[in-house]
């Protein structure tokens, strides 16, 4: 390529520090130094090219790169590649993150048809790494100019529908629905011992990963803390049933595993709209509490106060947070948990209660099962960084979640679409199904908020193990034991005093009763452990006399025992449904691929997995046979659907009374889920009126501001043709947004305010550029009309797809079947 060619990379968004005016003039060339060296160009295929070098250069990389070409080193360049051959590359891993750069490499030896060596893979990696850095460096100085770079500018502002509040709107009960959770698919293998890597280096300008040494403060929290303030008898409760069932105990057990990576997976978290707030590296572990409390403490010292965080364990984390440093500050904003709705139904009754999002008023239609799918999606990131240099996996990490941001943005406007019309679908079915209650049963509102309240009461002192029931099921379970032993006892002791010794053989004899002595003392000895632990529990009891079998504390506890383990098959069979249930709840989002052979495997997976309900349905049904009175049998069809989850809890009752209430009639059980669902949906839309009226405002805010930005550059500035590329790609995907919101608007239904409103905090004021046009500019809403004018003529180009790309492609539909599967085969270590 010649120098002449050089200015055709100026106008690519991604080499803005490459001016032509930086050039040297072509009449000065003949006095300059020239060297030659070789190249990688898929466009024009040279092998060499000669840098004239002026006497004012400053580095040979420098002088390479205005030339249209990236070397990896800075000094002595042997070796280069073409900006436009990285800039294809660059996005190509965009799109397709599990891309890798090796493969890359041989498709550009293919081209050039040469053999493909190793020491190429290094040089498009150390050129793709230059390039990288410098887009990062382009976009930092864009957001800089912007005034999008305050501290913690991301999370406070990315997602426009969280965060860009505008005057007068309704108050939302939680001010941001923040999902927490971990995932192991993007370990590392650690270097060998001995071998020291090479490759050093650490992110200095990472967005959403937060310090080792800032979450490594939290390592201790949980054990310092928790002696000081011990959990009340419930949340210990909670904390025993919950976790026991749940991934972050299993995953402790893989310790020794663990060690064989040394970035063992990521921690993250994420709005409900699916923006990355920030990460964390999880160490050499699974997910230790440290991880989500460094994420917690971000959440307390950034984002606003009334905020709700979801994570699978969140009934337990809450007591962890709240026993933590961390406490007051939780308490002073307000903070609250829940469990995500899939995950929610595995936890206990009283958890449900507490912590499951269909019963927490302000969560709308909301499953807050949002990072399942962001995980789903950076799975496809592992092959690649498996074996990259921390900081490489560190680098690739942010990019991709930057990217993932970006398609966020872009979705949002479907999210919103999608929430509103089914939350309208809602409100239309159940208000038929209320209003036909009303007129058969004489249902009212009244009523139903009554039952709901008694519904609440009855679980929540359902199946309460007191501290007594605890050590009564110790106490006969050792009054049994005393009683198996007694026979056995006096056994060894009447065969020890009856022993006859014969004159055959002395030593024989010795053995013979060595033996019986020995098993008469092991026999005392067993009865006294016993006899002491009974008293023990005798004392701690405060009982005056030993219970026997005919006494009604004695019947009552050996009843009790059997409920519990009616309980426990109850129990175990409910979570095996719940996880049923999850995995094709997920196969339907996926029905719109076609991908049949992942399907294929998927369903014969969850055939064994049925192999597995049914046992534990046979399980449930023995015990419930043997329980007094017996309780009916539960038939497979009654159990393996839907509407069967929130039923589960109502087989808890081992009291047999919850037939007599009225609540518990199926009918009335119908009509307070509808009821339920209705109000769901309405705090659904109050939410999302709000969201689109913070997304529409920040659009028409982002007009101004980039016409002022871009009016406050010379055409000549290095950043002004980056600013240009930048403007244009960010206005087509808010043209994409006005045409979601267009939709929404024109909704039957639609209850919210047409058109953007004043943001409380406008992001001009942050701007940092000298302004020749007034701040709030009066033509700003006719600049917001004539987008939405200019989408519906279709003039952008794209036209209107629909949602189509909202939707699933194959490639992603892929992706969310590998997950599943690995989903699946940790399911089956449980
Ligand atoms: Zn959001
Ligand atoms: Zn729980």
């Amino acid at each position: 390529m010649s120098p002449s060619e050089a200015p055709t990379i100026t106008t690519s968004p991604h080499a803005i520090a490459v001016s032509t005016a930086a050039l040297p003039p072509a009449e000065a060339n003949t006095t300059h130094v020239s060297y030659t060296v070789q190249v990688f160009c898929l466009f024009s295929l040279s092998r060499s090219v000669t840098i004239l070098r002026p006497p004012d250069s400053v580095s040979p990389a420098l002088d390479l790169m205005l030339h249209g070409y990236i070397a990896k080193t800075p000094t002595r360049p042997t070796t280069a590649v073409s900006i436009k051959t990285i800039e294809l590359l660059y996005r190509i891993r965009r799109r397709k993150a599990s891309f890798s750069i090796e493969a890359f490499a041989k498709l550009v030896c293919d081209y050039y048809r040469i053999p493909y060596r190793a020491y190429l893979r290094n040089l498009f990696a150390d050129t793709f790494e230059v390039y990288v850095r410098v887009i990062r460096d382009v976009e930092r100085r864009i957001h800089a100019l912007l005034g999008w770079d305050t501290p913690d500018w991301r999370p406070l502002n990315a997602c426009r529908a969280c965060c860009y509040k505008v005057k007068g709107e309704p108050p939302l009960r939680f001010s941001r629905i923040i999902c927490l959770d971990g995932n192991n698919s993007l370990k590392r293998v650690a270097t060998t011992t001995g071998r020291t890597a090479g490759d050093t280096r650490s992110l200095d300008d990472a967005s959403y990963y937060l310090p080792r040494n800032f979450v490594d403060q939290f390592s201790r929290e949980v054990r310092g803390h928790q002696t000081k303030n011990p959990p009340t008898a419930l949340a210990r409760k909670l904390l025993e049933q919950c976790v026991k069932n749940w991934k972050a105990a299993a995953g402790e057990e893989k310790k020794q595993m663990w060690r064989m990576f040394d970035e063992s997976g990521l921690f993250a978290s994420a709005c409900r709209h699916g923006f990355i707030l920030w990460i964390v590296d999880m160490v050499r572990s699974g997910e230790l509490a440290k991880y989500p409390l460094a994420i917690m403490r971000k959440i307390l010292d950034v984002l606003d106060p009334d905020f709700m965080v979801a994570y699978d364990i969140g009934c337990s984390f809450e007591t962890t947070t709240k026993n933590s440093s961390l406490g007051n500050d939780y308490h002073a904003k307000r903070g609250s948990m829940c469990v995500p709705a899939f995950h929610g139904y595995t936890h206990s009754h009283i958890c449900q209660l507490q912590f499951h999002p269909n019963v927490i008023e302000g969560m709308g239609i909301e499953d807050a099962e949002t990072l399942e799918r962001v995980f789903g999606s950076s799975n496809m990131l592992a092959p690649v960084i498996r074996y990259a240099s921390p900081y490489r996996r560190t680098l690739f990490i942010e990019e991709y979640f930057k990217q993932w941001d970006e398609e966020k943005y872009l979705n949002s406007g479907a999210f919103m679409l999608n929430n509103y019309t089914q939350s309208l679908e809602i409100i239309e079915q159940e208000s038929v199904a209320l209003s036909q209650a009303a007129a058969e049963h004489g249902v009212t509102e009244q009523s139903m908020q009554r039952w709901t309240r008694e519904e609440r009461e009855f679980f929540a002192t359902l199946g309460e193990e007191s501290e007594y029931d605890v050590c009564a099921i110790a106490y006969v379970e050792l009054l049994q034991e005393l009683r198996a032993l007694e026979p056995k006892l006096s056994a060894a002791t009447s065969q020890f005093i009856a022993f006859q010794p014969s004159s055959s053989s002395y030593s024989k004899e010795i053995k013979m009763t060595t033996k019986l002595e020995v098993a008469r003392r092991h026999a005392i000895d067993q009865h006294s452990r016993i006899t002491l632990e009974l008293v023990q529990l005798e004392v701690a009891m405060g009982l005056t006399k030993r219970w026997t079998p005919l006494d009604e504390s004695y019947k009552e506890t050996l009843k009790y025992m059997r409920e519990r383990h009616y309980l426990r098959a109850l129990e175990k069979l409910q979570k095996l449904v719940v996880q049923r249930l999850f995995e094709l709840d997920k196969l339907n989002i996926a029905e719109t691929g076609k991908c049949y052979k992942m399907r294929t495997h998927l369903s014969k997976s969850l055939q064994v997995r049925c192999k597995t309900i049914r046992k534990a349905l046979e399980k449930y049904n023995s015990a419930a046979a043997a329980m007094n009175p017996p309780r009916p049998p539960l038939e497979w069809d009654q159990v393996s659907h839907y509407s069967f989850l929130e039923e589960f809890t109502l087989l808890q009752d081992t009291r047999n009374d919850v037939r007599n209430r009225e609540w518990a009639k199926p009918v009335i059980r119908e009509s307070i889920k509808a009821y339920r669902r209705l109000n769901r949906a309405k705090v659904e839309i109050s939410r999302l009126n709000c969201e689109v009226a913070r997304v529409h405002t920040g659009i028409r805010d982002e007009t101004v501001l980039f016409h002022d930005a871009l009016a406050s550059l010379t055409a000549d500035d290095p950043l002004h043709g980056a600013l240009l590329d930048f403007i244009a790609h960010r206005t087509r995907v808010n043209d994409h947004l006005l045409r979601r919101i267009e939709q929404i608007y024109v909704l039957p239904g639609f209850t919210g305010q047409r058109g953007p409103g004043e943001a409380v905090h406008d992001m001009n004021l942050d701007a940092r550029f000298a302004r020749s046009v007034r701040l709030t500019s009066p033509a700003a809403p006719s600049v917001a009309q004539a987008a939405v004018g200019r989408s519906d003529a279709g003039d952008t180009g794209d036209g209107d797809d629909s949602g189509s790309e909202d939707g699933l492609v194959d490639d992603d539909t892929e992706n969310q079947m590998g997950a599943l599967i690995q989903y699946i085969a940790e399911l089956a270590l449980l």
